[in-house]
């Protein structure tokens, strides 16, 4: 069997897994956010200012995603809600058969948004489904312009577009306009954010999106 076969059947079976994750999901009226970006764009830190500004609207859960520790699950525990953290012990994405055997510690009834943050990683976090209702992606300013550019199946598969670190933009060598025009290009349908998660800016914006986003699934699931 060829390389490239392999490569499809893995990610039909993950497909396959997927689905069913999603019928779960839609069973227990739970929006699924799989959140992804390079290492050090600023999940962790978009994660624990989305906890605070929604925890009390919504019933949140998130499940973290890492090569190895569990120090991000620890910072959101910090913040009110429950996190599983997921220890991919090499694999540099999260895939539906990890998402199935976390989402067990949940009462997934209970819950109305759930947040996968995906293994920091550009590349293949991108192809493997994990049952969600949309991706959503972060840049940080810090990363540059050029990554829509390099990596455009992440920009084509994400509904969100969150770029973060805004207040470091007179400090560096990037262009919002640019990252913009490059991944409207790529995905013209991609909602974009300019966030700082260090300051608090457009933050706001970005809850309020995502609590509709959780409201327009909650009637269509309990029908
Ligand atoms: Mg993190
Ligand atoms: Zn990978």
């Amino acid at each position: 069997m060829s390389t490239v076969k392999v490569i499809t059947n893995i990610l039909e079976a993950n497909d396959r897994i997927a689905r069913q994750n999603a019928q779960l999901f839609g069973t227990a009226g739970v929006y699924v956010v799989n959140l992804m970006s390079s290492p050090g764009a600023g999940k962790t830190s978009l994660l624990e200012r989305t906890v605070d500004a929604l925890h009390g609207k919504l019933r949140m859960g998130v499940i973290e995603g890492d090569i190895q520790s569990s120090v991000d699950a620890e910072r959101i525990g910090r913040h009110g809600v429950k996190a599983v953290q997921i220890n991919t012990g090499g694999a540099c994405h999260l895939d539906g058969n990890l998402i199935r055997d976390a989402v067990e510690d949940f009462a997934l009834s209970e819950l109305d948004l759930l947040v996968v943050e995906n293994v920091g990683n550009l590349v293949c976090p991108a192809e493997f489904k994990l049952g969600e209702d949309i991706k959503a992606m972060i840049l940080s300013v810090t990363e540059g312009d050029d990554k829509p550019l390099k990596y455009p199946l992440m920009f084509q598969e994400s509904s969100a577009l969150v770029i973060n670190k805004i207040d470091l933009l007179p400090y560096v060598n990037c262009s919002v306009e640019r990252i913009e025009e490059r991944a409207l290009a790529i995905n013209p349908a991609l909602r974009i954010f300019r966030v700082s998660c260090t300051t608090g800016e457009g933050l706001a914006t970005w809850t309020a999106w995502l609590a509709d986003q959780v409201a327009g699934k909650r009637p269509r699931a309990r029908a």
